[in-house]
């Protein structure tokens, strides 16, 4: 736990694996909306998706080596350890729980705020954090329904607005667009490809080494991989 008091945020996902889309756009977001830090939550069994394809320990081996020397990119391990699915409200009211009234950003690229109504208890999220959107090539920020109402209410343009409540605030953030992703990721790497420069040369190595996203002739890992490109953590 840091001692800080400034605004911490979350980014959560499967990191299946972890890449510069990540990493470049959490370093951004640490700048641009005044964070003291920014931790990076790999999810256990995300709900409503496939179970990821690397392993929970090389998922977490990955995300360590891509933040090691970047002491404002944490990895927290929390819903790893959690049995059952890993539900993003829990995690928050975890971390309320500990921050006390400290500033709490849920970071969300386009495609997750956009899924958010299918996620468990979702209307209780803004009232645990503060939601950052950022923009994602192939995503056009364009909410409807009851998520359009939420934007309306809530969007501030003004960063400082983070760090003068605990929660509720929503703000879209500009951040350099990376059309990088896991699933474009271990395409690749089955197909034979090599992911150098779409992620750390240390989480390279490793996904190489293990040959965790190496094709499979196994009919039951061909059908979990297909169904995991669709998904969204919760
Ligand atoms: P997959 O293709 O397996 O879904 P992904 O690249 O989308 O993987 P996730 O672990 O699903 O990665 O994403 C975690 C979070 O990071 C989500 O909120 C997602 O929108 C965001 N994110 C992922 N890639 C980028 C990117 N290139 N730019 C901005 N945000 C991103
Ligand atoms: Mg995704």
């Amino acid at each position: 736990m840091s001692a800080g008091s400034g605004p911490v945020g979350i980014l959560g996902g499967t990191f299946d694996p972890v890449h510069h889309g990540h990493l470049r756009t959490a370093l951004e977001l640490i700048e641009a909306c005044g964070l003291d830090e920014l931790r990076l939550v790999p999810a256990g069994l995300p709900p409503h998706r496939g179970r990821p394809r690397a392993s929970a320990e090389l998922r977490l081996e990955m995300l360590h080596r891509a933040v090691a020397g970047e002491p404002r990119l944490r990895v927290d391990e929390r819903e790893l350890r959690r049995p059952g699915p890993s539900y993003t409200v829990d995690t928050l009211g975890a971390l309320r729980a500990e921050l006390g009234l400290r500033p709490l950003c849920l970071v969300l690229g386009a495609d997750a705020f956009l899924g958010l109504p299918a996620w468990h208890r979702w209307r209780e999220l803004p009232g645990l954090a503060h939601l950052v959107v950022v923009q994602r090539p192939g995503t056009v920020l364009a909410p409807e329904g009851e998520l359009a109402a939420l934007m309306a209410g809530r969007r501030s343009a003004d960063r400082s607005a983070l760090a003068r409540a605990s929660a509720g605030v929503l703000r879209v953030q500009a951040v350099t667009q990376l059309d990088i992703s896991a699933s474009a990721i271990r395409a690749l790497v089955a197909g034979g490809g090599d992911p150098r420069y779409l992620v750390p040369e240390p989480v390279r190595e490793l996904i190489m080494e293990s040959r965790c996203y190496q094709a499979t002739d196994d009919p039951r890992e061909v059908q979990r991989s297909a169904k995991q490109e669709t998904g969204i953590t919760g």
